[in-house]
């Protein structure tokens, strides 16, 4: 066994912390291979660590300790840090990905990839439309993206409009008594990963269906 300790330099999103012992501070990373789960020990001069921040940092491995530790945090600024929703809305979408996530540690580099990419469009894009365009790609990336129209509860065709309950599955409205959207709209999305053809009133209440989790 080492008697050393091991520090590695990696880059990752903050899906979430913990407090404990008063300053102290458990952080899950999604980094681009990994989950880690690490322990910050409270320091006055530490930087301040929030959800969604993409960051450097250090692991450190003792062999006298049984959890990895965090240390020298640096943040790296995103463009759209002063724009007060979109950094809400990017922070919403963090925290479900950190709750569908929660028990996974190897990971593919598609998820760090996916927050990379929002985070280096949002600045430019309405962050409903693109953060919607994005779950719609984790959907599919998961083989769980349903483009035939066929009711999950029923089972039967659905020729009208079409409902999504909870993960965008697709129902007929009485189904799941929501109202539906029109299907060339869903097949832009689905198949384009657009949502162009949705007015705001809609792409509202397919942000709501998102905030019911993953
Ligand atoms: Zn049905």
């Amino acid at each position: 066994m080492l008697n050393f300790d091991i520090i590695s330099f990696m880059r990752g999103f903050v899906l979430n912390t913990v407090r404990v012992r008063d300053e102290d501070l458990i952080v899950r990373i999604l980094t681009p291979r990994e989950v880690l789960t690490l322990y910050r020990f409270y320091g006055a001069r530490h930087s301040y660590i929030n959800v969604g921040y993409h960051i450097d940092f250090i692991v450190e491995e003792s062999p006298k300790a049984t959890i990895k530790r965090l240390r020298n945090v640096t943040q790296l600024p995103f463009d759209f840090m002063f724009d007060l929703q979109k950094m809400l809305d990017f922070k919403s979408f963090v925290m479900l990905m950190a709750n569908h996530l929660r028990d996974v540690s190897r990971i593919d580099g598609f998820y760090y990839g996916l927050l990379k990419e929002i985070s280096e469009k949002i600045a430019k894009r309405e962050s409903k439309r693109l953060l919607i365009e994005s779950y719609v790609k984790l959907l599919e990336k998961e083989g769980r993206l349903h483009k035939e129209n066929v009711c999950f509860l029923c089972e039967e065709k659905i020729k009208d409009k079409i409902a999504l309950a909870r993960a965008f599955l697709p129902s007929h409205e009485k189904c799941v008594m929501s109202e539906g959207f029109e299907k060339e709209k869903l097949n832009l999305l689905f198949n384009e990963k657009k949502t162009l053809l949705f007015d705001d009133f809609e792409i509202e209440r397919l942000w709501k269906i998102i905030n019911l989790g993953f």
